[in-house]
């Protein structure tokens, strides 16, 4: 049985993961409206990514006993910048992530710390390649050829459905 406090507060972080799964899906928006269809499909997937987070949270909530509790989705921001403009966001969001996933393990119960820790895990994936983007597109800078073969590499990411949701 979760307490109080910590069912609240996963279902904060399931609230938090459907915003983060909307975010990226207007910024999928973004790019395709502006020429960069692969980036586009980039975040796309990584929109469904974060649909099948807030899934992970909306089972473990209801595995425990506990009542998923589904608020209000953060609205995006309207209009976005460019490509590193873009991804910096994307990396600085992923940064209030890890830090939120951390603040989950106060107080947690055994159970939920092993649930937590393949969060833990996969924020330090999700940093590290949305962090590999923001220095290629330093690299890139002004240079459409450059980003234009970011974009073709970029959307040729796997969708493959997350295993464990
Ligand atoms: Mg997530």
């Amino acid at each position: 049985m979760l307490s109080p406090d910590l069912e609240t507060r996963l279902n904060e972080q399931m609230r938090s993961e459907f915003s983060s799964a909307h975010l990226y899906l207007q910024m999928a928006a973004h790019f395709e409206t502006s020429g960069f269809p692969g980036f586009s499909a980039w975040m796309r997937a990584q929109a469904d990514e974060e649909r099948a987070h807030a899934m992970r949270f909306f089972d473990f909530i209801l595995d425990r006993g506990g009542t998923a509790v589904l608020g209000a989705v953060e609205a995006p921001p309207a209009e976005f910048g460019s490509p590193l403009e873009v991804f910096e966001a994307s990396l600085a969001h992923e940064r209030t992530i890890t830090t939120a996933i951390d603040g989950l393990y106060e107080g947690a119960d055994r159970a939920t710390s092993a649930f937590l820790d393949w969060f833990a895990t996969e924020q330090v994936e999700e940093e590290a390649t949305v962090s590999q983007i923001v220095e290629s597109l330093k690299l890139a800078g002004q240079s459409g050829p450059a980003l234009l073969i970011m974009d073709r590499d970029l959307g040729s990411r796997s969708t493959a459905p997350d295993p464990g949701a």
